[in-house]
């Protein structure tokens, strides 16, 4: 019989982390789950996957290296998956320094705890699209230079490099996986896609009256389902070699088309009036106002369109996605509108 396999994962109380966990076990691995302690529940998405149970978990702090030390001598994985990060755009023009600390430094604290006590461990960097920022080519591939334009990416750039660097000095089995952006309804509902289904669940069944106020309604994003995502993480670790994989859909939607699509599921056929921040989108048939904007959520620096090739990941690893674009807007608003009612959004 084959030997179970052991993998860690970082950031597994996050959206990526709950589908990449569950994937993980389906396929019979001994899952470590590294968690940071929180004041409350963070293992709420967890249990709403049915997999708290199944996972053994260790306290973790990106930015704790001789408690990284510790972990990666004690288990010496076959994988390691570095989903943990400070992931919020928005929070890294606030927080610069501590976004750079846990999304770079930490990276290079667990190359090095890997290179020294367990250099057979297969390493996953979840990269990011917003590497590209001001995008320099359509779509991005890549070989596409890169241009950030927040704290976050300028962090995750430092970690994908770390990445490659650990690769090509040091013969580790490291993966930057450039993800672009994938939603689902276990994402953290300070992110747009599940503000805006969140809210609106809250419109629908009449627990808020009052609109979602949003930034930039004209950025593009290329989104895709998280759990096609995470399938992509593992595969990325069973090659021959590590390598650096773009994981996209090749469309693109903005901001105002995303609610519209979500304002459909829930019966509402959204016009807009006014311009600028005086923009509002309004129910046609009731009139009702579900749409403001608040120039608090606009970015100092925007990225105003991301479409990622994903040519290379299709050919080496067969990626395809399951779910496309209306499908995923789809469970989105109705998950939300099922646990407004249920009384647990
Ligand atoms: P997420 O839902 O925001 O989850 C982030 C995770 O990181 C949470 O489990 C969080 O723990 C943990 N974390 C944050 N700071 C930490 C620290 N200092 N020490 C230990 N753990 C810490 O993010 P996600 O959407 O699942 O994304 C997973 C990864 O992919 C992230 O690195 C993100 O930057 C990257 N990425 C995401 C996308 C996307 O569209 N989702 C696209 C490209 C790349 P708590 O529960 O304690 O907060």
């Amino acid at each position: 019989m084959e030997k179970q396999k052991t993998a860690i994962i970082t950031g597994i109380t996050g959206q990526d982390g709950g589908y990449l966990a569950k994937f993980l076990l389906e396929k019979g691995y001994k899952v470590i789950g590294l968690v940071r302690r929180g004041a409350t529940d963070t293992f709420v998405k967890l249990k709403e996957h049915g997999i708290f149970d199944k996972i053994e978990f260790v306290d973790f702090d990106l930015l704790e290296f001789t408690n990284i030390c510790r972990i990666i001598k004690k288990y010496r994985p076959d994988e390691f998956y570095n989903l943990a990060a400070q992931s919020f755009v928005g929070v890294s023009f606030e927080e610069p320094i501590y976004t750079t600390e846990a999304d770079g430094m930490g990276v290079v604290y667990i190359l090095e705890a890997i290179r020294e006590f367990s250099p057979h461990t297969r390493y996953y960097q979840a990269s990011t699209s917003e590497m590209f920022g001001k995008v320099q080519e359509m779509p991005q591939t890549e070989k596409t230079p890169f241009y950030p334009r927040s704290p976050y990416g300028v962090a995750k750039l430092m970690a994908h490099w770390m990445t490659t660097n650990y690769r090509e000095s040091f013969g580790l089995y490291t993966c930057s996986g450039i993800l672009f952006n994938h939603e689902s309804p276990m994402r953290g509902k300070e992110f747009v896609t599940r503000k805006i289904t969140s809210h609106f669940a809250e419109l629908y069944v009449g627990k808020t009256d009052k609109p979602v106020e949003l930034g930039n309604l004209n950025s593009k994003r290329d989104w895709g389902f998280a759990g096609d995502y995470v399938k992509m993480m593992w595969l990325m670790l069973q090659q021959d070699h590590g390598d650096t994989y773009v994981i996209a859909t090749n469309e693109t939607h903005s901001i105002r088309e995303f609610v519209e699509e979500v304002a459909k599921v829930c019966g509402w056929d959204i016009e807009w009036k006014g311009e600028g921040v005086d923009e509002i989108g309004v129910d046609k048939k009731t009139g009702k106002v579900l749409v403001k904007i608040n120039p608090k959520f606009y970015r100092p620096a925007e990225v105003d369109i991301l479409i990622g090739n994903p040519e290379k990941a299709k050919k080496v690893l067969g990626w395809k996605r399951d779910v496309d674009y209306n499908a995923l807007c789809k469970m989105m608003m109705e998950r939300d509108i099922e646990r407004a009612q249920n009384g647990n959004l």
